[in-house]
């Protein structure tokens, strides 16, 4: 199922997300949140709650009245404001390490492989969703760069989640923009800063439940700048798989329903290019992962 945060283009204005599923035709957006008994507000409620609620959505939603034509609403981040930071990890793609130990002498070595997974955060309020302009003018270090991502979310509270177990407590997949203030990225020890700015965490277009991607490694993963193929990598040749990280994450911290991991960005990247090709205003970055669809938003 494709689920969506979403919003009326018209007299919507304090609504802060109603909650859709676009059915298979595509086309339209079928509202859940309000539409019959107990149904689910938002996307964490949904999440919060078992199986059993999906399997609900799908027997009512040829029923519901309540239906827009996609280009009648805004499309919101599906999780718009996450309950705490999204969980990223760093150097997960072999060509990316590569090239990021390229341009970086401080970091060159034979092998620049990490033996564990690098692990960061990016701070709720730097979400932003479909379309929604990237302030690059808040990175004052003028060196915005886009990373695409696959996220997964995480639907099953665990701790101490053994690998084999971990894609039962897999929801769904989004895209994320892990864009980054590169200068600041490296000026602070941690990259916490460079990662977090207001904006600097497109996320969408939607959620795509798990059981509809049943071998997650086929997907593939393509950026586009102005239409200019940047990145494009394959989900199977993440360093540290999805159990891998759910496994690393979970093994002495809980992890909540509606946990939202980024698996790490392929080769491509703007500091990779000699020069640097950092983003600008006017530019358009465009993340595709089928199924998930097509994350797109301008630069500001
Ligand atoms: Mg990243």
């Amino acid at each position: 199922m494709r689920l969506v945060t979403f919003r009326k283009k018209r007299g919507d204005g304090g609504n802060n997300g109603r909650l859709g599923v676009i059915p298979a035709g595509g086309g339209e957006v079928v509202e859940i949140s309000g539409s019959y008994l107990d149904a689910p507000k938002s996307m964490l409620d949904l999440i919060a709650r078992d199986a059993e609620a999906l399997r609900i959505i799908r027997m009512n939603m040829p029923h519901l009245p309540a239906r827009y034509r996609l280009e009648d609403v805004q499309l919101l981040a599906p999780i718009p404001v996450p309950r705490r930071n999204i969980f990223c990890i760093g150097k997960n793609y072999r060509a990316h390490v590569n090239e990021v130990s390229f341009v970086d002498p401080a970091e060159r070595k034979e092998d620049n492989v990490p033996a564990h997974p690098v692990v960061f955060t990016k701070a709720t309020t730097a979400v932003i969703g479909p379309d929604a302009a990237i302030p690059s003018w808040l990175d004052d270090t003028d060196s915005t760069d886009y990373e695409g991502e696959l996220a997964v979310i995480i639907g099953k509270e665990g701790r101490g989640i053994a690998a084999a177990d971990a894609m039962a407590h897999v929801f769904g997949y989004t895209i994320i923009n892990d864009v980054t203030a590169r200068r600041l990225q490296k000026c602070h020890g941690q990259w916490f800063i460079g990662k977090s700015l207001d904006g600097f965490c497109p996320m969408g277009p939607c959620i795509v439940t798990a059981d509809e991607i049943p071998d997650v490694t086929q997907l593939t993963l393509k950026t586009r700048v102005n239409h200019e193929l940047r990145q494009n990598g394959s989900v199977g040749d993440l360093i540290f798989d999805i159990p891998t990280l759910i496994e690393t994450l979970s093994r002495g911290m809980t992890l909540q329903p509606g946990d939202i991991i980024a698996t790490g960005t392929p080769a491509g990247v703007g500091m990779g290019f000699d020069p640097h090709r950092f983003l600008q205003p006017g530019d358009q970055v465009e993340i595709t992962i089928e199924p998930i669809g097509t994350l797109s938003n301008p630069v500001g």
